[in-house]
C-alpha cells in the first residue's frame, strides 16, 4: 500500500462453508494481491486497498479499507462477484453496511470505434476513442468489453444491492468479453484492442465478429482496467498463443531497457507472426500450428515446460493460453515451488467449449 486507506465498509456473508470460501478467495487473489492466511482470517493487500475476511461461527465478516470511494466500490463489487462465483449453485447471503453510491460504475468507460484494420490475416485491430484514456496507461492490461445490441441505444450496467453488477437484460443485454488493451495512445485519446479471428464452422464467435464488422462511430464500453499488471523483473519468460499475443506485445513494448525476455508464441502459421518492438532484449520462438504432426495440441505446453525447467528461480514466468494448458503450467510451477510473486499464469480461453 502506498497511500493511507481512508474509505471503509463492512459486510457479512453466510456461505455453506466459510473454510471453503476462504480457501477459494486466497487461491484466486494470490495473483492480484499479497495474501496472508491463517485458519480463520484472510488478508488481501494491494494498491486498491486492504480486504480482511474473518470466519466467525459460519459467517464471513468482511472489512474493506480503500484509498478512494471509487476503489471501495470496486473492491465491494470484486469481492461480491467472486463470493457468488465461488458459491456456484450453493446458497449465499451477502449484506453490506450502506455505501454512498456513485452514479454509475466508476470504472465504466464509454468508447467509440474510430477504425479497424487487419494486422495479420487472423488478427483484427480495432481503434477506439475514449474521453479519458489515462486509467488504461497504468499497467493493468485487461478489460471487459461491453457491446450493446446492434441498432439499440446502449443501456450500461449499474449495481445490485449486494454489490454485484446489475447487467441489463432482455433486448438490452450486452455482449461481454474479456480483452487486453494492446496500446494506449494518450496524445490521440485512443485505445487499441487486437481481436483474434478464430472462425469455427457452426459456432458463433461474437467477440471476434464484433471486431470484423466494427464500423466507425459504433459505441461500446470498457469495464476496467483490472488485473494483468505488467510483470516487473530483470528476466521474464513469456508464453502464449494468439489470444495472448496482444498482451505479450504490450509487455515487450513497455518493459524498461535491459529486461531480458524469452517468448514462446504459438500461432497458426508464419503470416500470423508480428514484430514485437522493445527496449529490452527479446528472443522469440514462434511455433506454427500448421506444421504440427497431425495438428496435435499441446506442443506449446511441452515447449513451455522445457523453458521453465531451464529458467532460474528469479525469472518471472508469464503465461496465458488455453485453460488445460494453463492448469498444467501452474502445476509445473507449483512442483518447483516457483515464487508466487514471480508468476502470472491465466487462462484466456477454453478449448472444451468447442
Ligand atoms: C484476461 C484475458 C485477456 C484476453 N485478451 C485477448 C485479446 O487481447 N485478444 C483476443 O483475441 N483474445 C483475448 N482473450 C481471449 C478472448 O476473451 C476469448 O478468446 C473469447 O472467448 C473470445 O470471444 P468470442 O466471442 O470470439 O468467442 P466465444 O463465443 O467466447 O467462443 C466461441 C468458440 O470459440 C472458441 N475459442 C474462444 N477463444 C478461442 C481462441 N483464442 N482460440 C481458439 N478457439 C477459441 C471457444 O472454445 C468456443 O468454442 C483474453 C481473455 C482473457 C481472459
Amino acid at each position: 500500500m502506498n497511500s493511507i486507506p481512508s474509505f471503509k465498509l463492512s459486510g457479512t456473508a453466510i456461505p455453506v462453508s466459510t473454510d471453503h470460501m476462504l480457501d477459494e478467495i486466497c487461491e484466486h487473489f494470490v495473483e492480484h494481491a499479497d495474501v496472508e492466511r491463517n485458519s480463520h482470517l484472510a488478508v488481501l493487500r494491494s494498491k486498491a486497498g486492504i480486504v480482511r475476511i474473518r470466519a466467525d461461527n459460519g459467517t464471513l465478516l468482511i472489512e474493506l479499507d480503500c484509498p478512494t470511494l471509487e476503489a471501495l466500490q470496486a473492491a465491494r463489487t470484486d469481492i461480491a462477484e467472486h463470493l457468488f462465483y465461488f458459491a456456484g449453485e450453493e446458497p449465499l447471503e451477502l449484506n453490506w453496511t450502506p455505501l454512498q453510491s456513485l452514479p454509475a460504475l466508476p470504472n465504466l468507460h464509454e468508447i467509440t470505434v474510430v477504425s479497424a484494420v487487419d494486422v495479420t490475416p487472423h488478427m483484427r485491430r480495432v481503434i477506439f476513442s475514449c474521453a479519458d484514456v489515462t486509467p488504461f496507461a497504468g499497467g493493468e492490461m485487461h478489460v471487459r468489453l461491453l457491446v450493446p445490441p446492434k441498432g439499440r441505444l446502449p443501456v450500461w450496467p449499474g449495481f445490485r444491492e449486494d454489490g454485484r453488477i446489475a447487467w441489463p437484460e432482455g433486448d438490452d443485454a450486452l455482449l461481454v468479453r474479456v480483452y487486453t488493451i494492446r496500446t494506449v495512445d494518450i496524445e490521440r485519446g485512443e485505445i487499441w484492442i487486437d481481436f483474434l479471428q478464430h472462425p469455427m464452422p457452426g459456432i458463433s464467435t461474437p467477440g471476434a465478429d464484433f471486431a470484423r464488422n466494427a464500423r466507425t462511430g459504433e459505441r461500446a464500453a470498457l469495464l476496467g482496467p483490472g488485473g494483468g499488471g505488467l510483470p516487473s523483473a530483470q528476466s521474464i519468460i513469456l508464453i502464449g498463443d494468439e489470444s495472448a499475443l496482444p498482451a505479450i506485445a504490450r509487455i515487450a513494448a513497455e518493459v524498461p531497457a535491459g529486461t531480458q525476455m524469452r517468448a514462446i508464441i504459438e500461432v497458426e502459421d508464419k503470416a500470423e507472426e508480428q514484430p514485437l518492438p522493445t527496449n529490452g532484449e527479446l528472443k522469440v520462438r514462434w511455433l506454427h500450428r500448421c506444421d504440427y504432426p497431425d495438428r496435435q495440441d499441446r506442443i506449446l505446453l511441452s515447449q513451455a515446460k522445457a523453458a521453465i525447467a531451464s529458467s532460474d528461480a528469479e525469472t518471472f514466468v508469464w503465461a496465458a493460453c488455453e485453460k488445460d494448458d494453463v492448469r498444467a503450467i501452474r502445476a509445473v510451477l507449483k512442483g518447483r515451488r516457483h515464487d508466487n510473486k514471480k508468476i502470472y499464469v491465466a487462462w484466456y480461453w477454453e478449448r472444451s467449449l468447442k
